[in-house]
């Protein structure tokens, strides 16, 4: 079986400066894979590779078996990979409910939009829209802030809104950036358990960039070591903390 990511010798350089450096890794289709190393290591860029924000200098990277490599992010959200996004400036005098049927008329997914085109009514669009928003709102249990302007919301809360906009269309898998920064424990608590049912329950698989350690012991299997530009070592979180590499790398000795 094809894993869900692929990254083939990947390397992206900014002027002479090599961010990431023959960089290979794969995320195994239902995990929840975790991507640490220390700052500067190239985790944001590899991301940015992976999502369509930024081209690789050399190298290829597959989704599900398919090269994607220089596809853009709405190429990309049409095949079922996603990237949690912050609340934008102007959405946050919509409610959370706007903020959710925002997304597949903003950007072309595979199911709801298809059926717009294929000559629905524009209000039976509106509706199924709608009624997804709700679901959604009760699957991650925010209903009680479902008509609560996005921009009155806290940290957590938005982050909670920012993992129900990638359930709006059908997403295979989701690329979260450090979204414990800033979050209380009890929401985090929420987040987590979100993302595992969505795991479990939806067959969604995730990768992780993440310096919680508690989370990535929580969630993630297998965690993926990053440092100048390249792949350390990947493992269970047990195995990467028991190795003395890793620990002097990252840990700090
Ligand atoms: P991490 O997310 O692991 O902290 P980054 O991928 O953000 O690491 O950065 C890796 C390296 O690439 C850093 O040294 C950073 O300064 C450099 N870098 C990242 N983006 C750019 C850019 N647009 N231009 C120049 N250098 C960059
Ligand atoms: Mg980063």
């Amino acid at each position: 079986m094809a894993p869900m990511i692929e990254v083939k010798n990947v390397t992206r350089r900014f002027g002479g400066f090599v961010a990431v450096n023959d960089c290979s890794l794969s995320v195994e289709k239902g995990s929840i894979t975790g991507l640490i190393g220390p700052n500067g290591a190239g985790k944001s860029t590899l991301f940015n590779m992976v999502a369509g924000n930024l081209e690789p200098s050399s190298g290829a990277i597959f989704l599900d078996g398919r090269e994607i490599t220089g596809l853009k992010p709405h190429q990309l959200f049409g095949r079922g990979l996603l990237r949690t996004f912050q609340i934008a400036h102007e959405f946050s005098r919509l409610t959370v409910l706007e903020n959710l049927m925002m997304v597949p008329a903003g950007q072309p997914g595979e199911n709801l939009f298809d059926a717009w085109f294929r000559g629905r009514k524009v209000r039976e669009f509106e509706r199924g829209v709608r009624e997804r928003a709700e679901e959604v709102v009760d699957f991650l249990q925010i209903g009680h802030v479902q008509n609560e302007l996005a921009g009155n919301l806290s940290g957590g809360q938005k982050k909670l809104v920012e993992l129900g906009r990638t359930m709006m269309v059908d997403a295979k898998v989701v690329l979260l950036d450090e979204i414990a920064a800033g979050v209380n424990r009890t929401l985090l608590n929420d987040l987590a358990s979100n993302i595992e049912r969505l795991n479990r329950e939806r067959g969604y698989t995730f990768f992780v960039i993440e310096h919680d350690m508690d989370l990535i012991g929580r969630l993630c299997d297998p965690v993926v070591v990053m440092a100048a530009g390249s792949v350390m070592m990947k493992g269970s979180l047990a195995e990467i903390q028991a190795d003395e590499r890793v620990v002097e790398a990252y840990f700090g000795g």
